[in-house]
């Protein structure tokens, strides 16, 4: 990684890059946090037969599978943590699991 560029050597000028910096930063992590809360997985339930118990598919925004969005990951991983192996990560879309 290069660098980063120089910095003035005077008070008022860095006090006003740190003021910028900082008021970045806030935007940043009030727009994650908002991402977080966006629902973009969701489960794709099974057929089963009577007594059998409930399983399905987990699938994240950007998957061909049917489905909308109505889970967060926090929500998504709650399931997964639940339900075992009765849900499991869909392979094309592997939520959670991609890079970035
Ligand atoms: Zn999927």
């Amino acid at each position: 990684m290069a660098d980063p560029s120089p910095l003035p050597n005077d008070p008022a000028r860095l006090h006003a890059i740190a003021r910028y910096l900082e008021l970045q930063l806030a935007a940043v992590h009030a727009a994650l946090a908002e991402a977080e809360q966006r629902p973009r997985w969701w489960v794709q339930w099974a057929r089963r037969r009577e007594g059998e118990a409930r399983h399905g598919l987990l699938h994240e925004e950007g998957c061909w599978h049917p489905g909308e969005p109505m889970l967060t990951a926090q929500q998504g991983q709650a399931l997964l943590a639940e339900y075992g192996g009765r849900i499991l990560r869909c392979e094309v879309c592997r939520p959670g699991q991609r890079r970035t």
